[in-house]
């Protein structure tokens, strides 16, 4: 790379970023499967990693080292560490002060349906909502992470709203604080199709999802919340920032 520290310093922040940013956004259309592609995956982008690192930041301190410049050589190498520190320091800096939350606002809706033993379970009631805290002032104190992956809103019993990505059903039950009579007896229809452990399914935009626990001799496994509930529900919903 070049001898300027700086240059070569943040052409490793920019391959990193880079990298961030295809990986953020593959992973929201990536199909959940983890088979042996993943580690290898994995193992080759890190190999690239360290060598495309090991070239920004040894060429040009090898170049000088083997010119006999071995004193330029280290400072050239110790500055770009220098730099690329600061750089890290500002990246965790931003990270920790909640800034890159809200670069990403995430906000949409997917409908469920639970029956226990043939039993339509009603979520409509206030204790199931999810009210916005404000203070007096109106402002919104502190979201809790945990709520605001997934929650219920206005009364409507039937529509997730989603504020994080990587909200799965689990995250609405647990909540609502609503339990399954057990864990492992619910079959989860998505759209109509059996899926298995879904609980652990990240749950995905405009999906219906029907949960059943207990005997289902009696419920229609393909009956869904429509997509027009789900527009509806979307459009009459944004109160305080949700
Ligand atoms: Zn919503
Ligand atoms: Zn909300």
């Amino acid at each position: 790379m070049t001898k300027n520290p700086l240059l070569n310093a943040i052409a490793a922040s920019v391959y990193i970023v880079i990298v961030a940013a295809v990986m953020t956004i593959g992973s929201k259309y990536a199909p959940r499967v983890s088979n042996f592609l993943a580690p290898i995956a994995a193992m080759s982008l890190f190999t690239l990693s360290a060598a495309v690192m090991g070239y920004l930041f040894c060429y040009q301190p090898l170049q000088l080292y083997f010119d006999n410049k071995k004193k330029q050589a280290v400072k050239l190498f110790l500055q770009t560490i220098a730099i690329f520190g600061v750089l890290t320091a500002i990246a965790l800096g931003l990270l920790f002060s909640g800034i890159g939350r809200s670069i990403e606002e995430v906000h949409y809706h997917a409908g469920f349906l639970v029956y226990v033993d043939g039993v339509k379970q009603d979520f409509s009631d206030t204790k199931y909502m999810h009210v916005e805290a404000c203070d007096e002032e109106g402002h919104e104190v502190e979201e809790d992470e945990q709520l605001e992956k997934a929650h219920l809103h206005d009364g409507v019993g039937d529509v997730v709203h989603v504020h994080r990505n990587d909200a799965t059903w689990k995250d609405l039950f647990t909540n609502i604080r609503y339990e399954f009579p057990s864990a492992q007896e619910v079959a989860g229809y998505v759209n109509g199709v059996r899926v298995e452990n879904i609980l652990k399914e990240p749950i995905t935009k405009y999906d219906s999802v029907l949960f059943v626990a207990g005997n289902d001799a009696n419920v229609d496994l393909s009956q869904k919340v429509s997509r027009d509930h789900m527009f509806e529900v979307e459009s009459q919903s944004e109160s305080c920032g949700s």
